[in-house]
């Protein structure tokens, strides 16, 4: 099977990122919004919100409550710094540099391994929406999930079947 790279901008590393993405966007930058926002890039597969509250929380005991954790994650999907991972009930920072809030994107998720892979594909959005569209649909959020087993698990598996 042929692999197709990808060719897509590549993100600066995570630490500046976190900052650079607050200052070139105009955010308001708190602790916790920049901190959260920090571990997932760091850990660049979705996240649920409670296993970042406890990775979190080994560094900050007391400053972090599950309701601050879902402040900043609700600020930032708002922002379209991070995107919400449905399917696993998990978060994961942008990974394409969404340009714009709410940009429309397509997440691939592995049940497998729980990974996701983000894809923009502006065209392929439209004829979703207008197909649902057509069919008095209204797509809810902005995030288009796909289940699929991923290029890693589909290897694994073929090993094991040998
Ligand atoms: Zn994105
Ligand atoms: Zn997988």
């Amino acid at each position: 099977m042929q692999q197709t790279k990808v060719n897509k901008t590549e993100c600066p590393s995570p630490a500046s990122t976190a900052q650079a993405l607050f200052v070139q966007r105009g955010l308001r930058l708190t602790r916790i919004r920049r901190t959260v926002l920090e571990f997932l890039l760091n850990a660049r597969i979705p996240v649920k919100a409670y296993d970042i509250l406890d990775a979190l929380r080994r560094d900050a005991p007391k400053a972090l409550t599950p309701a601050s954790i879902y402040r900043a994650l609700d600020y930032l999907l708002q922002e379209g710094l991070v995107h919400k991972v449905g399917t696993l009930n998990a978060y994961v920072a942008c990974a394409e540099c969404c340009p714009e809030r709410h940009a429309p994107v397509f997440m691939l998720v592995c049940p497998g391994c729980r990974k996701s892979r983000e894809v923009n594909d502006p065209a392929l959005y439209q004829t979703i929406f207008s197909t649902m569209q057509r069919q008095g649909f209204q797509l809810q959020g902005d995030t288009v999930e796909l289940t699929g087993i991923c290029p890693g698990c589909a290897r694994q598996e073929q090993s094991c079947s040998i």
